[in-house]
């Protein structure tokens, strides 16, 4: 298991859903890991979990702050020397609400963490993989990042945001050997979907995700372990060709 043999990935939402399992995987394929979420306590008993696999550091960090991005940032330095992959997956979902009915304050924060602190991440880790020559950035976006949905357009225009920074990103950072790529995840069973589910039909989450598999071709949710397997790729050197990309893992749900 050897495809991030020796390579030092950054995590953002390292304590959550989808970034702990990718962790795993970047572990298991021989990379060191630092994970990167909001409290101390997550992620210690997520370093806990993957502490046998190999090397994990840890930094309580709010994406949205750049005094905060700089620490994860010098801390993964001190340690590593070298940021090779960097997983820019923080997110948050917002509330659930007809555009008419949506709080700016809430916009504003799901914009804040989705889009800003996305944005920070990419300023202090691409001049370190500039300076190196070399580097993977996957950006988490959604297929709500390439289509709309009804109640949820805070986190449709961040994700929408996301694609645009990853093609600029992709533009400016090729001459020096960077790649930039977004994934595009349909509903995939973690927190953040239980959370919705309850938004869109409060007291019946089951319901809700019914209602929501119908629009996967493959007629269910994905895991985890989907996306991981994604991001995996595209961290890794078999994908050194693949740059400015979106990536739908979604059971097809973005063919429509
Ligand atoms: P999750 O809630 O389990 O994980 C998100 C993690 O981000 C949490 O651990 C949370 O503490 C962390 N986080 C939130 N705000 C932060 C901040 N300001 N600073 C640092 N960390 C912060 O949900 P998940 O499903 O694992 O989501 C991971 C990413 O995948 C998100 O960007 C989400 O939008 C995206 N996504 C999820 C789905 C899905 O269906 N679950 C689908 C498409 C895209």
């Amino acid at each position: 298991m050897t495809r991030l043999k020796n390579k030092v990935a950054i995590i953002t939402g390292g304590s959550g859903g989808i970034g702990k399992v990718t962790a795993r995987r970047f572990l298991e394929e021989g990379a060191s890991v630092v994970l990167v979420d909001l409290k101390q306590a997550d992620l210690d008993t997520a370093a806990e979990e993957l502490k046998d696999l190999g090397d994990v550091l840890t930094v309580a960090a709010d994406v949205s702050q750049e005094a905060d991005v700089a620490s994860y940032v010098s801390k993964a330095m001190e340690r590593f020397g070298r940021i090779d992959v960097f997983f820019n997956n923080a997110g948050i979902e917002g509330k659930v609400a007809p555009i008419t009915d949506q709080k700016i304050e809430d916009f504003d924060q799901v914009l804040a963490v989705n889009v800003r602190g996305l944005f920070l991440g990419l300023q202090q880790v691409l001049k370190v993989m500039q300076q190196q020559g070399s580097g993977s950035v996957i950006n988490m976006s959604s297929v709500a990042g390439l289509m709309g949905s009804p109640g949820v357009s805070p986190y449709v225009a961040s994700k929408h945001a996301v694609v645009g920074v990853t093609k600029s990103a992709a533009l400016e950072m090729g001459p020096f050997g960077v790649r930039v790529n977004s994934v595009h995840p349909s509903p995939i069973n973690t927190r953040m979907m239980r959370s919705l589910e309850e938004g869109f039909q409060p007291g019946h989450g089951e319901e809700a995700k019914a209602a929501l598999e119908k629009d996967i071709p493959l007629g269910h949710y994905g895991e985890s372990i989907d996306v991981a397997n994604l991001v995996l790729f595209l961290a890794s050197d078999e994908s050194t060709f693949i740059s400015g990309a979106q990536y739908r893992v979604d059971g097809g749900m973005g063919a429509h």
